[in-house]
C-alpha cells in the first residue's frame, strides 16, 4: 500500500491544536520514519515541547527547571507609561516605578531593574571595575548553576580578580592587604546561596568591609527583601534565619546588593541592583544597560510583587502563600483527594537557595514509580520518586490545580 501523502496524513490530525505547518512537520517526520501511524505522537510531542503550565508537585518551591517563583500575571493589550511621565507629560524613564518600589521595601537611595541576577553582577562589574581589582574570598568563588561562575563573570567584566584569605577562613586584615597592594576598586561579597561551609570557618562582615574604603558590593542572590517579614502573619520563619537581606545588608554598609527576584523575592524573572545614587547613577549610563534591561511585561510583574510587599500581603505572592500553608491544610487537602492517607513529606525552597533547609510538608504517596504516567496528564505533573514509590507534595500544588491531581492519580493506580 503506499503510503498516505503529508497532506492528507496532516489533515487527519486537525483536532489537535497546533499550527498546519506543525501538524505538516509531525506527518513528515512519521513519513520519513516509514510509520505513518506515528503522526498524531510526533504531532503531541511537538504539541509537549511548547512552553506550558505544568502543576509542580516535588515539593520544591523555586524548581530551576520549572521556572524558579510561579506567578499569575495578566497584562491588557493596552500602551503603558513605560517611558512617560505622566505629570510633565514629557519622556519618563523606565527605570522608575518597580525600581522605586524596591527602594521603599529595601530603604536604597536608588535601584536598578535587569533580566537576572547574572545580569546585574555583570553589570556592576563592569560599569565599577574596568581595568580595575576587585577583591573577592576564596571561600566565595562560586558557580551559581547554569555556568555562572564568579571568577568567569568577573574575567567577562572587565574586572581584575584578586582572591583573598582561604576556602574557609577570610578575615577583614585579607581584604585591607588586598586593597593596599592592588587599589581595589570594590570589595565583593557573594552569598553562598548553594552551599554551606561548615566547621573551622570565618568570614568578614560587610559592617567591617565597609570601612575599608572601597565600595562593598554583596551579591545577594535570593531576594529575601527584609528580615522583618511584614508580610508574613508570623513573621520570620525559622528556616529564614541565617539568610541575608537586603535591607539589612545596606544598613550595615554594603554600598550596592544584587539579587533575582524569582528566588526568595516571589516576582518575575528579573535582576536588582539597589543601593548608593552615585554608583547606581553609572551603572544606569553603562552601555550593557540597554542590552540588560528588561520590558514591560516584566517591570509590571514585578511592580505588582512589590506592590504585595507593600501591602503586606504575602498571600498574594504565590511563593511565599505556599511557604506559609500550615501542614494540617496540606494533610486536609490531601484527604479530600480521596486516596488514603495524607503523607509527611519535607519541602525545600530551592533554586539554589538555602541548602539543606527542609521544612514539614504533605502529600500523597502512590506505590510504584508513576512519574511517567503522571507527566502524561492534561496538564503535566511533575512528582519525585523515591524508595519504588511516587510522592507528590501538595506545599507547590495550588489548590486549584487539586481536582486535576486527583483525576491524574486516579487514573495511574
Ligand atoms: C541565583 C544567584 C545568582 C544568579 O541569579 P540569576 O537571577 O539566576 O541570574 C547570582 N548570585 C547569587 C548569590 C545567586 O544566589
Amino acid at each position: 500500500m503506499r503510503p498516505p501523502s503529508v497532506d492528507a496524513l496532516s489533515k487527519s490530525l486537525s483536532d489537535i491544536d497546533l499550527p498546519s505547518p506543525l501538524l505538516v512537520e509531525a506527518a513528515r517526520i512519521a513519513i520519513s520514519n516509514d510509520d505513518p501511524d506515528s503522526a498524531r505522537d510526533e504531532a503531541l510531542r511537538l504539541q509537549r515541547a511548547l512552553l506550558g503550565p505544568v502543576i509542580n508537585a516535588t515539593g520544591v518551591l523555586l524548581h530551576t527547571n520549572l521556572g524558579r517563583a510561579p506567578l499569575a500575571y495578566q497584562q491588557a493589550s493596552q500602551a503603558t507609561n513605560l517611558e512617560f511621565d505622566l505629570t510633565t507629560g514629557k519622556r519618563g524613564s523606565r527605570i522608575g516605578h518597580a525600581a522605586n518600589l524596591i527602594c521603599k521595601l529595601s530603604g536604597a537611595e536608588a535601584a536598578l531593574i535587569v533580566n537576572n541576577c547574572s545580569a546585574a553582577v555583570t553589570l556592576v562589574l563592569a560599569a565599577l571595575a574596568r581595568n580595575r581589582a576587585v577583591a573577592v574570598s576564596r571561600g566565595e568563588l562560586v558557580e551559581i548553576g547554569g555556568g555562572f561562575r564568579v571568577p568567569d563573570v568577573m574575567a567577562e567584566s572587565g574586572a581584575q580578580l584578586i582572591e583573598v584569605g582561604t576556602t574557609n577562613r577570610t578575615r577583614v586584615a585579607d581584604y585591607q592587604a588586598a586593597h593596599r597592594l592592588h587599589d581595589t576598586a570594590l570589595l565583593f561579597k557573594v552569598h553562598p546561596s548553594n552551599y554551606k561551609i561548615s566547621g573551622f570557618t570565618e568570614e568578614a562582615s560587610v559592617a567591617a568591609l565597609s570601612s575599608i574604603g572601597p565600595p562593598v558590593i554583596a551579591d545577594l542572590g535570593s531576594g529575601f527583601i527584609d528580615e522583618a517579614c511584614h508580610w508574613l502573619r508570623d513573621g520570620r520563619p525559622p528556616w529564614l534565619r541565617d539568610e541575608p537581606a537586603v535591607k539589612q545588608t545596606l544598613e550595615s554598609g554594603a554600598a550596592l546588593v544584587t539579587f533575582s527576584c524569582d528566588k526568595l523575592f516571589g516576582g518575575p524573572q528579573a535582576g536588582v541592583i539597589a543601593g548608593r545614587k552615585d554608583l547606581i547613577a553609572i551603572c544606569a549610563k553603562h552601555p550593557l544597560m540597554r542590552a540588560f534591561r528588561p520590558g514591560a511585561l516584566v517591570l509590571n510583574a514585578l511592580q505588582e510583587t512589590a506592590l504585595s510587599y507593600l501591602r503586606r500581603d504575602g498571600d498574594a505572592i504565590p511563593f511565599w502563600r505556599m511557604a506559609q500553608t500550615p501542614v494540617s491544610d496540606l494533610e486536609a487537602r490531601a484527604r479530600s483527594l480521596g486516596v488514603g492517607n495524607p503523607t509527611p513529606t519535607m519541602s525545600m525552597t530551592g533554586g539554589g537557595s538555602l541548602p539543606g533547609e527542609e521544612f514539614p510538608s504533605a502529600g500523597i504517596e502512590i506505590a510504584g514509580d508513576v512519574s511517567e504516567d503522571l507527566r502524561n496528564a492534561d496538564v503535566p505533573i511533575i512528582a519525585r520518586v523515591r524508595d519504588q514509590s511516587t510522592v507528590l507534595d501538595l506545599r507547590t500544588v495550588h489548590p486549584d490545580d487539586d481536582a486535576a491531581v486527583a483525576k491524574a492519580i486516579a487514573s495511574v493506580t
